[in-house]
């Protein structure tokens, strides 16, 4: 027997709860809303965690998703510091950290991602860091400060936030990578090169086509060696070598699994009433024609926002096509659509060398992705491109011309 029940369950304290809450009240939803988030903080936005949280330049209140005066204004319970133990989807319940069950009407599970950890030799000294959250990020800055070379290991895009905010603080850091070119994993060689120039130009050294081998150190990391023999001194390392859905609960509680908690377009996991949203979340995406699971900060608001409608009775298909940001200090910001999977054709519109250009990347005639480096006016047409399916085979020279109206596309 349950020790209470709530209409309203919200598991995991990261955007996508907080932006289900907040549209829940903003609906009118009157029945009782709890979130429960693991983390200290309240529901918090990430990107300034490698940026301006980073650099010293923000204040963690800056990045709360609602205030903390929100919460209480608007009749949501926030129990932060507590982990959700295990969930019933029979029952329709859950435990919660320090023994309390409660039951729900509705649930959403928004637990987020966890970071990759390299199991490498050596990779038990001190000085290694991970980031996800403030605390690893004031690590991170308190270390950096008297380091005097700091190795990053990944070429996406915690390594080259994280490279360019220590760089811009006055560290010397290198990036060491498996990918020959930084961002091409997601942008291409051509589109990763522009990248890789600036922050090379900026003082970032680069060693790409390396796999890491091991860390060497006597208690503290002192060193970066790779597969190839590359072996780079250095005083502390920073790892950004992706991320993985956090399934544990929901993999727990039997919900079906697969690169992340599976739901369909409406964002509704394998057991009704019961839904996912965010980094942890693998849809059908009605867009793009199959099964997409992104950690982009934009997706996870969005999806809270859109689960918190189906869950009153909205039953609409999730039809946003996801977009991404990343600054690399202020050197450069870059937007981004898609996600591509692949790509038989690339055309880039504007002024390359003025780093005012987007990059179009088309599968089958039809736009898969488009990257935009102070042009966020054409994200916007290529977005609905996207999520049309124009057939943009005989429109080449079109896209290339920065000045054409690509709105006359369709
Ligand atoms: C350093 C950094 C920089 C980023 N920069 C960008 C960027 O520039 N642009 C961009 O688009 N995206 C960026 N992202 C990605 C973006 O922040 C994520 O996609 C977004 O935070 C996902 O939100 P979420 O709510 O799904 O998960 P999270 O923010 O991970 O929140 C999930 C929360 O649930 C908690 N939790 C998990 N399991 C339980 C449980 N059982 N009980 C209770 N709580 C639980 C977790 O501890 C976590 O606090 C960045 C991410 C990081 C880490």
């Amino acid at each position: 027997m349950a020790d209470r029940t709530v209409d309203f369950l919200l598991i995991g304290g990261g955007m996508a709860s907080a932006h289900c809450a907040a549209e829940l009240r903003k609906r009118g939803a009157e029945g009782s809303v709890l979130l429960v988030g693991r983390e200290p903080e309240p529901p918090y936005e990430r990107p300034p965690v490698s940026k301006e949280y980073l650099r010293g330049e923000a204040e963690r209140a800056d990045a709360y998703v609602n205030s903390l005066s929100w919460y209480e204004e608007n009749g949501v319970e926030l129990l932060s510091g507590r982990n959700v133990m295990s969930l019933d989807p029979k029952a329709r319940s859950v435990k919660i950290q320090g023994g309390e069950e409660v039951a729900f009407g509705k649930a959403l599970i928004g637990t987020g991602a966890m970071v990759n950890i390299l199991r490498v030799e050596g990779a038990e000294n001190e000085g290694i860091h991970y980031l996800r959250a403030f605390g690893n990020s004031d690590a991170i800055r308190a270390e950096a400060e008297a380091a005097e070379h700091v190795v990053l290991i990944g070429g996406s895009y915690i390594g080259t936030e994280v490279a360019a905010s220590l760089t811009a603080k006055g560290a010397r850091c290198s990036i060491v990578a498996m990918e020959d070119v930084v961002l091409s994993r997601t942008f291409g060689d051509d589109a990763g090169r522009w990248f890789q120039e600036l922050i090379e130009a900026k003082g970032v050294e680069f060693h790409g086509g390396e796999e890491l081998e091991a860390f060497e150190g006597d208690g503290r990391v002192n060193a970066v060696v790779t597969k190839s023999g590359l072996s780079i001194e250095c005083d502390m390392v920073v790892v950004g070598a992706g991320v993985r859905a956090d399934v544990m609960l929901a993999e727990r509680a039997g919900l079906e699994v697969e690169n992340g908690i599976v739901c369909d377009s409406k964002l509704q996991t394998s057991v009704a009433g019961i839904y996912a949203a965010g980094d942890c979340c693998s849809y059908d995406s009605v867009v793009h024609g199959r099964r997409l699971r992104v950690e982009h900060w934009d997706v996870a608001m969005q999806q809270g926002v859109h689960a918190a409608g189906n869950m009153l009775g909205d039953d609409r298909d999730y039809e946003v096509v996801p977009y991404f940001f990343s600054d690399l200090a202020d050197w450069a910001s870059l937007e981004y659509v898609g996600p591509a999977q692949d790509w038989d054709e690339e055309i880039w519109r504007g002024d390359r060398e003025g780093g005012e250009f987007s990059v179009w990347y088309l599968k089958d005639g039809r736009v898969a992705g488009a990257l935009s480096v102070g042009r966020s006016e054409d994200l916007a047409e290529a977005r609905r491109m996207l999520a049309d399916r124009v057939d943009v085979s005989g429109a080449g020279e079109a896209i290339a011309d920065a000045d054409s109206d690509l709105s006359a596309i369709s």
